[in-house]
């Protein structure tokens, strides 16, 4: 099997919320960096993402 690309899916950086740079994957909008540091560094604001996180994901379902 040879993996195809999709020609119609188009990863565009989306601006990250936290730090303004530009990240291909964003969850709740933080980039995969801004994630990280927050889990080292701020976890009050981890706390906050997390519940933005659930919020979200409870939105989609329903
Ligand atoms: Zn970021």
């Amino acid at each position: 099997m040879v993996a195809e690309v999709a020609d119609d899916v188009i990863a565009e950086p989306v601006p990250c919320v936290r730090c303004s740079s530009g990240a291909l994957l964003t969850i709740v909008g933080r980039c995969a960096d801004c994630i990280a540091d927050m889990g080292l560094n701020h976890p009050g604001e981890r706390e906050a993402w997390r519940a933005e996180v659930t919020a979200a994901i409870e939105g989609r379902s329903g």
